[in-house]
């Protein structure tokens, strides 16, 4: 698969970037000459942490620290066969064995440095599972559907979404730079790959939005759009600017968890030109916030872009309380605040990805009082079939015993309210 539309232009500045903890020494376990890593310590705000020098210095010895911290190198390098994930990752007998059944329209494709993050979690299933495929995702269970929140029929153009009345979304590429399993717009994304969306579609689709006055949020996803080369970013951003009915911008990306290097002082210097915008982020796993991740959300937070992240609840992955408790704790420390959890779509091959609600319902009274309010996010269920976001609480609410109603606290201790006004 070919990405030249990303690589053609935009060329970004050679990078600087700081070096922790990098040694040189011998030769890699894969039989790559280690004297060959051209990295130095030179002046730039990139961090390349000490796991992800090590992973380096093992994989890709002849990388500068340039090079790594090229967000154009780490999609050159993206890992995109089995055979190259085999040579880094020990792979697990499942893992073998959903690889003998790939299929070519579900393709693989892992930055290094999230292939640094997978090498440094070890055996732990649960990070690798979001990226790496499963036997799971060849079945397709009678619920499933490749578009189940009927996004397709809520379009009137192609790469326009317009479900709820004052806000549209708007599809601005179909690339991501690295593709997760379980991702609601496989159809799309994993299955199409490029060139679904082109400016031939964004220019309908700003016609459509000047078109109507209603239209004051839009949200710009994909695809992740922060793939995009700067100067498409810069009019995509300046085109609906120039709508005066369009209030806010929102940009849903996981860039910053998958290819942090990509937050650019160039990239941040455009996007605050275009306030008040949005970042809605992606995180799956504590494994993802690295001092890679802390970096690029600071640089956007910094730029005065409030931070929002949406996790899908993920079952072997982040459907434990104390996982779940960790990233969103550590998603704050970050300056991310935890905004949606989603209960997994009903996408076709993502049976193995679902948890039952209830276990939704735990995690949220798991964290509901027993840590900072702003590190609970709103437990939704996009619902099938275009009902949009509905969301799902514990039962806090018991009744009434006369004009009182009768709560339930975090530690399930009742209390009664007096519901009554003058
Ligand atoms: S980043 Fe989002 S759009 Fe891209 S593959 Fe993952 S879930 Fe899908």
């Amino acid at each position: 698969m070919k990405h030249d539309f990303i690589l053609s232009d935009d060329a970004e500045p050679p990078a600087a970037p700081v070096i922790m903890n990098f040694r040189r020494s011998g030769r890699s376990k894969n039989g790559y000459n280690r004297s060959s890593l051209a990295l130095k310590p030179r002046t730039n705000s990139h961090v390349i942490s000490a796991p992800a020098s090590e992973f380096i210095r093992n994989f890709f010895p002849d990388a500068t620290a340039a090079d790594w911290n090229s967000w154009h190198w780490q999609i050159r390098n993206t890992v995109r066969d089995f055979s190259r994930l085999a040579e880094i990752l020990e792979l697990s007998a499942e893992e073998k064995e959903a690889f003998s059944q790939h299929r070519e329209e579900r393709p693989l494709a892992i930055t290094p440095y999230y292939m640094s993050l997978l090498w440094n979690a070890g055996a732990d299933p649960g990070l690798r599972k979001t990226v790496i495929p499963q036997i799971g995702e060849y079945t397709k269970m009678p619920c499933e559907e490749d578009d189940p929140l009927g996004e397709d029929a809520d379009s009137p153009l192609h790469g326009l979404v317009h479900r709820y009345p004052d806000r549209v979304l708007f599809l601005a590429t179909s690339f991501c730079s690295t593709l997760c399993r379980y991702c609601t717009r496989s159809r799309m994304v994993i299955t199409n790959g490029l060139n679904s969306f082109n400016t031939g579609h964004w220019e309908k689709s700003f016609e459509y939005i000047a078109a109507h006055p209603e239209i004051r949020d839009v949200l710009i996803s994909g695809g992740d759009p922060l793939t995009l080369p700067d100067q498409k970013i810069e009019y995509l951003l300046s085109r609906l600017r120039e709508i005066p009915h369009v209030e806010i911008i929102r940009i849903g990306s996981k860039v910053p968890a998958v290819l942090p290097m990509r937050i650019t002082d160039k990239l941040v210097k455009i996007l605050r030109n275009y306030h008040p915008l949005f970042v809605s982020l992606h995180f799956a796993h504590p494994s993802e916030l690295t001092e890679e991740t802390a970096e690029a959300c600071a640089r956007l937070a910094d730029a005065g872009i409030p931070l929002g992240s949406q996790t899908v609840l993920l079952a072997g992955v982040n459907d434990r309380p104390e996982i779940m408790t960790k990233l969103m704790q550590g998603l704050l420390k970050i300056r991310v605040r935890p905004y949606y959890l989603y209960q997994c779509d009903p996408v076709s091959g993502t049976g193995h990805f679902r948890t039952p609600v209830s276990k939704g319902l735990e995690i949220i009274s798991r964290l509901r009082g027993h840590t900072s309010g702003y590190a609970v996010p709103n437990y939704v269920i996009d619902a099938p079939g275009g009902g949009g976001k509905i969301p799902l609480l514990p039962e806090y609410q018991a009744g009434y015993q006369d004009s009182n109603l009768v709560l339930n606290n975090y530690q399930g201790r009742q209390f009664l309210y007096p519901d009554e006004a003058l």
